[in-house]
């Protein structure tokens, strides 16, 4: 296996200012000092509640937020020392799915130009080669040429996504950061919009970061799955793995909430209690210890660092050291 992306010791600090004067009043630690790595061809699931930093992380690996601090390589190159101009011409390599198709969609364009735009921005194919390419797409993504001059408030949430996807696949990307791709959608289309992934991942070979704050619709899909609590990544390892023997008390309660057909078994499930803490005031040690069950005195003041636990699976938590 090759490695096409790594992530080191990435942070995103928000200053915060408030009162009278708009001082300065401290930084939101949106990710705080995450590493991970991604390989070709596979999927990496990204997974935890709203606010745990891994939108910002997603937005982060293509610069559209730029890091405080931490370096993200790509094919061997460090995406946070190039310029600005590099940097777009970089980004033909890797393209992001949104959750709200309809929000990331350009109402007064046709399909037809909201697909043949990256094309543009990148000087790719003359004007006849270009439309070939947005009717070869649509074919691709499930829909027909025929859909080509028709506005996005002409489709149902399932086909806009599609025209979202085929709309990042246009330059032939190698990586596609899918933040919370079918979250907006009807349970019934979120399979069918999963499988469509997972077919073009084949077909084109595909890396995909998959974001989402359910570990329910990443086990579906990935191959490794990260989880995230309050800027930090917790616990990361194969999807087989995590599901099976978890080892961050987060990541069990996690799985607990995931809905499971038997009640009959809930009882024995570890549910997720008490509020997410403010990003903005942080509990000391580890960031998880307000919520859990097995928080022990040391948890209060000294954080735990992310550990290879057993082969492959990485764990930050006390109950390990
Ligand atoms: Fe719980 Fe302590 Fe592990 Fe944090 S370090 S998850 S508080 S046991
Ligand atoms: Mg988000």
């Amino acid at each position: 296996t090759e490695v096409l992306l790594e992530v080191n010791q990435l942070k995103k600090y928000f200053p915060v200012s408030g009162g009278l004067f708009g001082r300065k009043q401290g930084d939101v630690k949106a990710v705080d000092d995450i590493s991970f790595f991604v390989n070709k061809g596979e999927t990496l699931g990204l997974v935890g509640e709203s606010g745990c930093g891994k939108s910002t992380t997603g937005r982060m690996l293509m610069r559209l937020i730029e890091p405080t601090e931490g370096k993200v390589v790509f094919e061997g190159k460090d995406l946070t020392a190039l310029n600005s101009a590099e940097m777009r011409k970089m980004r033909k390599e890797m393209q992001m799915v949104f959750q709200d198709p309809f929000a990331s969609l350009n109402p007064r364009h046709t399909v037809e130009q909201i697909l043949e735009e990256p094309l543009i921005v990148h000087g790719i194919g003359n004007k006849e080669e270009r439309k070939r390419r947005v009717r070869e797409m649509l074919e691709v993504v499930g829909l027909s040429s025929y859909h080509a001059k028709r506005y996005p408030h002409q489709f149902s949430g399932g086909q806009r996504q599609r025209i979202g996807i085929a709309r990042a696949l246009m330059t032939k990307p190698k990586l596609i950061i899918a933040d919370e791709p079918v979250s907006a959608l009807d349970v019934s289309i979120q399979s069918q919009v999963l499988n469509l992934l997972e077919d073009l991942q084949k077909e084109f070979q595909l890396t995909y970061i998959f974001i989402a704050h359910d570990l329910g619709v990443v086990k579906h899909i990935s191959d490794r799955v990260g989880v995230m609590y309050l800027g930090r990544l917790v616990e990361i390892t194969t999807s087989d793995q995590l599901y099976d023997k978890p080892l961050h008390p987060y990541t069990k309660a996690l799985l607990g909430a995931v809905p499971i057909p038997d009640p009959t078994l809930k009882k024995d499930r570890e549910l997720l209690t008490g509020d997410i803490p403010s990003p903005q005031n942080p509990p000391t040690g580890c960031a998880f210890h307000t919520r859990c069950k097995e928080c022990m005195e040391i948890c209060k003041t000294e954080r735990p660092q992310l550990k290879e636990i057993e082969p492959g699976h990485f764990a930050a938590c006390h109950l390990y050291s």
